[in-house]
């Protein structure tokens, strides 16, 4: 590749759109560019990492005996319909009309059609198992297409769907994967752990994602550094003591353990900071919060402690479904007729409470007495609140005790990378991706679901791995390895003669090399060099080539001269390393 017959469009300035150091330098480096939010057209050099990329996730999928297929973008919602996601991912679903005005969907991911796929071809247990996957272009209407290729309304994805006839099959499929996921991160030169993540509705353990730690990720992940388990933290647990009983810091001394709840005027007061200042002083661990949520369309009352957040992954756990929102204001003064900040469970029996295990055994509290500008004090969980599920609702904080060994837990930002799933038998039974098993009865396949953002993972390199002067890329998914770069590019002088023919026995080796051929000041060609970050830099200068010698320099490293006749058996050295 010569630098003058390809398009790198660098630019010095960065561009306005751009938050992130990764998304600057992409921009910067000229490999992408932008046609509208979330949308993004891949440059020459940008193109050639994603497909870097893609080669490591075709090969490790190939090597875990995966099967390359390619389904359709574009779906028949009929299918979505008799998933039922049809309904509940019709927040993120892409739609498009024919000229019948017949209605489509453009696929965020594909377990109906494959599924569609297996309930045709599927007879017997003989035929499993199998896995297939595709690397594909999806689709999402992202609320806030944000960070350049992090969260965009068009993608590329791996994903692949394993099919078992047994639980043990499914678990060995998955392992497979989770082993195939390990190798194509490392690959790329990409810092990156599992953790295991949230199974929403599914419940069960086999659910991990794969993540890069960086600042500037989207996703939380819960860590004990004592026993080395990580999770993201829709799903991480953590020990909390409980609030002694005795120790009831109600308003004066004179409060004593009653038969009842007692009421007292609170006017104003509704939030839990405000009951916690003067002349209340209630901490909000004394504190019970009240949240109203409609699920299913039927109101719900959920308790935390008041120094808790309720963790929506976890409701949708504990309820088994994710069809859930908060109630609006004029559904809550209908359901215990009290606005929010006056709201409680004492004595509430036709509505269902759930209620966070924190709360368990807990006395000496105070919450709202669903009668405005009032709350009840002394409230006794066991005595005056019925609980119809008791459940681990809240959302983990730095500092908490680790569940397994007592260490407090660390929280920091990741961005997800990869996600592996067991599915069990949702689609296979809602789409009759059926089987005859030995004994000739009819069983629906066991699946597992394993996806890896291609783009996102390119662009996590670069989060990871950049310095001042622009990308550090690891070898395995430069654009090129070696940028090639003589100081004077005159065609019939000594030092683009000696290029040539370095660039010429490079690229026989099967090198990927780019010919620095423009007419420019060294420093400039360096700059752009360092910006778009190629690994290794040789650059031929007549000084140097007058002693018989070369300036060979690794991205980040420091500058060495070499003899010439060294300068490609010590490339090819580089590039082992
Ligand atoms: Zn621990």
């Amino acid at each position: 590749m010569r630098w003058t017959q390809t398009f790198i469009p660098t630019l010095k300035e960065t561009p306005a759109e751009a938050e992130i150091a990764s998304h600057k330098l992409l921009l910067r480096a000229g490999l992408i560019r932008k046609l509208a939010g979330g949308l993004y057209t891949f440059l020459p050099l940008g193109l050639r990492a994603l497909k870097k990329v893609e080669q490591i996730v075709r090969e490790e999928m190939d090597r875990a005996g995966a099967l390359e297929i390619l389904m359709p973008a574009l779906q028949p919602p009929e299918i979505w319909q008799q998933s039922g996601r049809y309904e509940t991912a019709k927040g993120v679903l892409f739609k498009a009309f024919d000229r019948a005005k017949k209605e489509w969907v453009l696929g965020p991911t594909h377990e109906e059609a494959i599924t569609t796929l297996m309930s045709g071809e599927l007879s017997s247990y003989r035929q499993l198992p199998k896995n297939f996957y595709q690397i594909q272009t999806k689709f999402r209407d992202e609320i806030r297409p944000r960070f350049g290729l992090m969260r965009t309304r068009e993608f590329i994805m791996k994903d692949a769907y394993s099919f078992d006839a047994t639980d043990e099959g499914c678990a060995a499929a998955y392992q497979k994967m989770f082993d195939a996921y390990t190798r194509i991160f490392q690959r790329c030169g990409l810092r990156a752990f599992a953790v295991e993540a949230d199974t929403g509705v599914m419940g069960g353990k086999f659910s991990h994602e794969f993540m890069v730690p960086a600042e500037t990720g989207e996703n939380e992940i819960v860590s004990c550094d004592a026993c080395h388990r990580s999770a993201n933290i829709e799903k991480a647990a953590s020990r909390v003591a409980k609030v002694p009983p005795d120790a009831v810091p109600a308003r004066g001394a004179g409060a004593t353990s009653s038969a009842a709840p007692e009421k007292f005027p609170t006017p104003g007061v509704v939030t839990i900071e405000a009951l916690a200042a003067a002349p209340f002083n209630v901490p909000p661990e004394r504190q019970i919060k009240t949240l109203v949520y409609i699920v299913a369309d039927k109101a719900v009352l959920i308790l935390l402690r008041g120094d808790h957040q309720l963790n929506e992954a976890k409701l949708t756990g504990a309820v088994g479904t994710a069809a859930f929102r908060p109630a609006e204001p004029e559904e809550i003064f209908t359901a215990l007729r009290a606005h929010p900040g006056s709201l409680g469970a004492v004595g509430v029996k036709h509505l269902p409470v759930y209620a966070d295990e924190a709360l368990q055994g807990a006395a000496g509290m105070t919450t709202g007495a669903n009668e405005d500008g009032f709350h009840l004090r002394q409230v006794e969980i066991a005595r005056d609140i019925q609980a119809a599920l008791w459940s681990d609702l809240r959302l983990v904080r730095a500092g908490e005790p680790c569940v397994h060994c007592g260490r407090p837990l660390s929280i920091q930002r990741a961005i997800e990378v990869g996600h592996l799933f067991k599915l069990g038998t949702k689609y296979s039974k809602a789409l009759n991706a059926l089987f005859l098993d030995e004994s000739g009865k009819q069983q629906p396949a066991i699946m597992g679901s394993y996806g890896i953002g291609i783009a996102r993972t390119l662009q996590a390199v670069i989060e990871q791995s950049h310095d001042k002067d622009g990308i550090l890329w690891p070898i395995a998914i430069a654009p090129c390895a070696v940028c090639l770069t003589p100081l004077t590019v005159a065609p019939d002088s000594a030092v683009m003669q000696l290029a040539e023919k370095i660039y010429a026995d490079l690229t026989a080796k099967g090198i990927d090399v780019i010919l620095d051929d423009r007419d420019e000041r060294p420093g400039f060609k360096f700059k752009d060099s360092e910006l778009v970050g190629f690994p290794i830099r040789l650059a031929i200068g007549e000084k140097s080539l007058a002693k018989g010698e070369v300036e060979l320099k690794r991205r980040g490293g420091q500058m060495t001269l070499v003899k010439i006749e060294d300068a490609v058996p010590k490339v090819l050295e580089m590039l082992q390393s």
